[in-house]
């Protein structure tokens, strides 16, 4: 066994965090979890967890108190396409404020290691036009011209870590997530992602039915299983390398034939309507992995089809408990 670490995770109250507490646990470490809220549909396997709020500097005293040797600072106010275009001011003013604190706080705590979690939302907006995207590398997120609002945000915050290992010798790491599914993760409600939300819309609809698209469709993105993700994480934090790194598949698909692979899984046929009024972010983006592969010896390699199927099965699930427990109520009252 490695050697027992005491590490914080921020936002382990959500999909991402919750899934590393639960591997960090498994790999024998000494974890804390903070977030606004405990995890939706599993306990947490963190020996401590706290609700704080990250947004107030002495919230995130209090997180990184205790000698920590890690943190690993997931804790954001983000969700799919819908939500990060609606909410520009939120967005920023929460997240800004979550990640400059609990840099600070971590270095004043003494924090060997402080890994943040960026997106492919920082990449330049003039180099994901096409479809048939060039894969987008690390130094294309310069000149900058982000998605708006959140994705500037998480910009100007990896710039914040190179200035605290510039100007402290604080060491950081940058991890650019390219879209993450996978089981435990939100499918309803406004905050969920493209797999999910479309896993969601699959199961609810009868056989033969029909389906709702945001846009055409032919909108491109790779999309990476969390269990490949936390792998990623991990050995991004043992790493010596302090700069931006891709975190995600080269696996390219078109919305379109995401569906098609969910319904496969489902056995449905269903007809897709597009609504070109819906919101669909940047017409195609996919990662790099060349200087992952470099820097790791390593790059997810977890297929589409395959993470999907668990992520389909989890979400049909969830939603007939759900409505199980939903006609016991009506019949009880
Ligand atoms: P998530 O929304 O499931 O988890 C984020 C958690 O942060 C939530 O549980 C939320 O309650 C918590 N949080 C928000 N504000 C807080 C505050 N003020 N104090 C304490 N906790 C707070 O999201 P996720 O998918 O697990 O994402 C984790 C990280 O990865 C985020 O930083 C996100 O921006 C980044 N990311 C995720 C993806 C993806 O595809 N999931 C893609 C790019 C970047």
């Amino acid at each position: 066994m490695q050697t027992q670490k005491r590490l914080l995770v921020t936002g382990a109250g959500g999909f991402i965090g919750h899934h590393l507490v639960r591997r960090l646990k498994a790999d024998g470490h000494w974890v804390r979890g903070v977030d606004l809220k405990y995890p939706e549909y599993e306990a947490s396997s963190a020996d401590e967890f706290e609700i704080l709020d990250l947004r107030k500097a002495e919230d995130c005293l209090l997180a990184t108190r205790g000698g920590m040797d890690e943190v690993y600072n997931l804790a954001a106010d983000m969700g799919g396409i819908g939500y990060i275009t609606a909410f520009h001011a939120s967005i920023s003013r929460n997240n800004i404020l979550i990640n400059a604190h609990m840099l600070e706080a971590a270095r004043q705590n003494g924090v060997k290691r402080f890994l943040f979690s960026s997106s492919a939302c920082v990449y330049n907006q003039s180099k994901q036009k096409d479809p048939e995207v060039k894969p987008l590398r690390e130094e294309d997120a310069y000149p900058a011209d982000p998605e708006p609002g959140y994705g500037w945000e998480k910009l100007f915050a990896e710039e914040l870590c190179r200035y605290y290992y510039k100007d402290y010798g604080f060491e950081t790491r940058i991890v650019r997530f390219h879209n993450v599914y996978g089981p435990l993760g939100t499918y309803e409600g406004g905050k969920e992602k493209a797999p999910a939300a479309i896993s969601r819309k699959v199961a609810a609809a009868p056989v033969g039915g029909e389906i709702e698209i945001w846009g055409d469709g032919e909108q491109t993105r790779s999309f990476m299983l969390v269990d490949d993700c936390v792998e990623g994480l991990i050995r991004i934090m043992a790493s010596d390398y302090r700069d931006a790194l891709n975190l995600g598949t080269d696996e390219l698909v078109t919305i379109n034939e995401l569906v098609d692979i969910v319904c496969n899984i489902a056995g449905k046929r269903l007809t897709k309507r597009h609504d070109l009024t819906g919101p669909q972010g940047v017409r195609g983006r996919n990662s790099d992995n060349t200087l992952l592969r470099k820097v790791l010896g390593w790059e997810p390699s977890i297929h589409l089809a395959q993470g999907l199927a668990v992520t389909y099965k989890w979400i049909a699930l969830e939603r007939k408990k759900k409505e199980a427990a939903q006609s016991e109520l009506v019949s009880a009252r």
